[in-house]
């Protein structure tokens, strides 16, 4: 496999146009999103070429096999301010996944370190509502902790799931750590690429 690092943009506007498939990942800081990006392409360190702490977040394209994309999002909040009614994520995200009409997957991670957090269900309603085709990977899933329950965290997710959704999205269960849903991520994703 080869990966090389493309470009990072600050608007959707300005991502490459519809020539190649690609697959997005998202979530919220810190959900381990730059270390599964870099267990994905093999190269570790790559997911962080393009960030500069502090500065203005962008969209970073990589390039896998010189086939398809795979696109860094910035990561969303923790949580909204109690007062201000504004979504955890911006309108950069927001405006990547309703008009990059070549992404094919949108890869939503979610800490399986912790219980169902709101911003994450409403990223999930939002992706849901715009009829945007998701999978989600929990990470952190070797991540030994007196009174975390990994297996509990992520049946609570998929409980909380199935009372809006009849059918659950796909699912990978990973560990940058430990090396752990690699393959799994890169067949899913080769399978889509192998579509007509
Ligand atoms: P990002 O902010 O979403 O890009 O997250 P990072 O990849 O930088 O990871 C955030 C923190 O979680 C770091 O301290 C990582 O070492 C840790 N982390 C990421 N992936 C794993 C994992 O698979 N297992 C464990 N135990 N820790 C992880």
């Amino acid at each position: 496999m080869t990966t090389r690092f493309v470009a990072s943009y600050p608007t959707q506007n300005l991502c490459p146009t519809a020539n190649l498939r690609e697959y997005a990942f998202i979530g919220r800081s810190n959900v381990g999103k730059s270390s599964l990006i870099n267990m994905l392409a093999g190269v570790e360190g790559i997911a962080k070429v393009s960030q500069t702490p502090g500065k203005t977040q962008t969209i970073n394209y990589f390039m896998i096999d010189e086939t398809w994309y795979l696109v860094d999002l910035p990561g969303y909040g923790y949580a909204r301010t109690s007062k201000s009614n504004r979504k955890a994520w911006g309108k950069m995200i927001e405006d990547y996944f309703i008009k990059q009409l070549s992404m094919q997957c949108a890869f939503l991670l979610i800490d399986a370190c912790v219980s169902p957090q709101q911003p994450d269900l409403e990223f999930i309603q939002f992706l849901g509502g715009e009829g945007i085709p998701f999978a989600i990977v929990f990470t952190k899933t070797d991540r030994k902790k007196k009174g975390v329950d990994i297996e509990e965290n992520i049946e609570r997710f998929k409980a909380k799931l199935s009372e809006t959704w009849e059918q659950l999205p796909t699912m990978f269960v990973t560990s940058a750590e430990k090396k752990v849903g690699k393959t799994e991520i890169l067949s899913f994703i080769q399978s889509i690429n192998n579509r007509k």
